[in-house]
C-alpha cells in the first residue's frame, strides 16, 4: 500500500516535480549545498561526478542544483554567464551508498576479440556496463563505456591500470 502512494498516475502526473519526467538526470539525496541539506539536487550529465571528485553546484531552472565535476568545461562556460549561480556543495555522507555512471573512453589498436577482452574484464572486476558507445577509424578502435559504479568504493586509477594491460589498449582517460 506504501508504495502506491508514491504511484505516479495520469491524475497526479501534473503534480510530479521534473525530475521524474526526466529520468535521464540522476536525482541525488544528502548533497549538501553551501552545508544544507533537503535541497535538490542532480548529476550533472556533461561530466558525471562521483563521490571523491572534486565538485561544485550550479542552480537551474527548476530542477534544483545540477552538480559538476569542478573540472567540467560545460560548467566554466555556464559559470563565465552567469556567476551568481554557482554554489559551494559537498557529497555528504548518503551519496557513498549510492550507484553512479561514469564514462570511460579507451583507445586501442582494433582487433579481433578487444571488446570480449574488455567487457570480460569488467565482468571479473564485477562492474556492470549501462552502456557503449563505438568507431573505428584508422584502424584505431574508440569506445565509451558507461560503467555503474558504487559511490562508496571505486578506483578509478586500479581499473584503468587494468584496461590498460589489456593487449592493444593505447590509452584509456575518463570522460
Ligand atoms: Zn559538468
Amino acid at each position: 500500500m506504501l508504495h502506491k502512494y508514491h504511484e505516479i498516475t495520469p491524475e497526479n502526473f501534473e503534480l510530479a516535480p521534473d525530475y521524474v519526467k526526466k529520468s535521464e538526470s540522476k536525482r541525488l539525496s544528502g548533497i549538501l549545498v553551501d552545508g544544507v541539506s533537503g535541497i535538490v539536487t542532480h548529476i550533472a550529465k556533461c561530466c558525471k561526478p562521483i563521490p571523491g571528485d572534486n565538485i561544485i553546484g550550479f542552480v537551474t531552472q527548476g530542477k534544483g542544483v545540477a552538480i559538476h565535476r569542478k573540472n567540467c568545461m560545460e560548467l566554466r562556460r555556464q559559470a563565465k554567464i552567469f556567476p551568481t549561480k554557482i554554489v559551494s556543495v559537498d557529497w555528504g555522507n548518503d551519496a557513498k551508498r549510492e550507484m553512479f555512471n561514469a564514462d570511460i573512453e579507451v583507445i586501442a589498436n582494433d582487433r579481433t576479440g578487444l571488446i570480449r577482452d574488455l567487457t570480460e574484464l569488467f565482468s571479473v572486476e564485477k562492474i556492470s556496463i549501462s552502456g557503449l558507445k563505438t568507431h573505428v577509424k584508422h584502424n584505431k578502435a574508440f569506445m565509451v563505456f558507461t560503467l555503474q559504479v558504487h559511490g562508496g568504493d571505486f578506483n578509478f586509477t586500479k581499473i584503468m591500470a587494468k584496461i590498460h594491460s589489456i593487449h592493444g589498449v593505447i590509452d584509456v582517460v575518463r570522460k
